[in-house]
């Protein structure tokens, strides 16, 4: 009988003056503009690393990731948000969620479904439209806040050019939020470990909400230069484990002033365990469980950090006679 235990994982060193792994809420000072600011750094590495994704699809699920730390962070209660895309392509499905437990920290997952023969098919740098495929897919948003929160979920066609793009039209379309975002996942120039981060501006809403926005012409100029400065960001800025997301946000806002409120937290973190797996498993009839066993063994992998445990088939029935 083989105990699997779960691989320890790999831990990327970043650089102890860096303060990766968090979601920076910000507001911009005389605007009704608020945001935030993502940056990941050894998690992600540690996450996309698990599978051997090929780079562009380890760069779009990175920045899936993002989005989800993102949106997680908004989570006034414990609860998990899931961000999932479905589309037709090589890429066929992506999922993220973030658990917020607790002690307010966000725990962060995620994994890609592709056909690596499909995608070699595109080249070396496939598109985004390329890897989700020509036929429209979609993203879907849901919040499972308990039983006592009634669960949301959102859905918008997975269309436009980027991750980001499709969050935007999400936004646009699901909450009537004007919003520009922007999401980057790449190797470091230096460790070649995966970074990544992102960075939202939203225009808040003023009077009824739910109501369609119209910005007369002074919040729209000061929306359009929140956005501008946004935009303005470089990837190497978004992604440098030296320079922290306050003093990123104080080169952007400087000018108008910027509030940086407290920091949301986030790891990595799998919630697969062999109990978990080893209860799901004595739901199958014997014949069901001895089809199932390869060399004396019943593998289950966990597709989210693609752990495999390893159970006998007597290990089951025995819990199974517990239970
Ligand atoms: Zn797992």
């Amino acid at each position: 009988m083989t105990d699997t235990e779960k691989t320890t994982p790999i831990v990327t060193p970043d650089p102890d003056s860096s303060r990766d792994n968090e979601v920076r809420p910000f507001q911009i000072e005389g605007m009704d503009v608020r945001g935030r600011a993502v940056r990941l750094g050894t998690m992600v590495d540690q996450i996309l690393k698990a599978h051997a994704y090929p780079d562009p699809v380890a760069k779009i699920l990175g920045e899936l990731l993002t989005l989800t730390a993102m949106l997680g962070s908004i989570m006034k209660f414990d609860g998990i948000v899931t961000v999932q895309t479905k589309s037709s392509g090589p890429v066929s499905m992506m999922v993220a969620d973030y658990e917020r437990r607790e002690d307010g920290i966000g725990r962060l997952r995620g994994y890609a479904d592709i056909d690596a023969d499909k995608l070699a098919t595109y080249g070396k740098n496939p598109s985004f439209k390329g890897m989700i495929g020509s036929k429209s897919g979609y993203l879907a948003l849901t919040i499972d806040q308990g039983e006592e929160m009634e669960r949301y979920q959102g859905i918008v066609d997975l269309t436009g050019g980027s991750v980001a793009e499709v969050a935007r039209n999400y936004f646009m379309n699901s909450e009537q939020t004007p919003t520009e975002l922007r999401l980057i996942c790449d190797r470091d120039n230096v460790t070649g470990f995966w970074r990544a981060g992102g960075i939202m501006v939203q225009h808040l809403a003023r009077g009824e909400e739910g109501q369609e926005r119209i910005l007369d012409r002074e919040t729209q100029e000061q929306w359009d230069r929140a956005s501008i400065l946004m935009q303005s960001v470089k990837t190497d800025e978004m992604l440098d484990p030296l320079l922290d997301l306050d003093t990123l946000l104080y080169r952007l806002y400087n000018e108008d002033g910027v509030r940086v409120f407290d920091p949301s937290r986030v790891m990595h973190t799998c919630r697969c365990s062999r109990e978990r797996l080893q209860t799901v498993l004595t739901q199958f009839d014997d014949t069901e469980l001895s089809e199932m066993v390869i060399n004396g063994s019943i593998d289950v992998n966990c597709q989210f950090c693609n752990t495999t445990y390893q159970f006998t088939p007597d290990e089951v029935k025995t819990a199974a006679a517990n239970n």
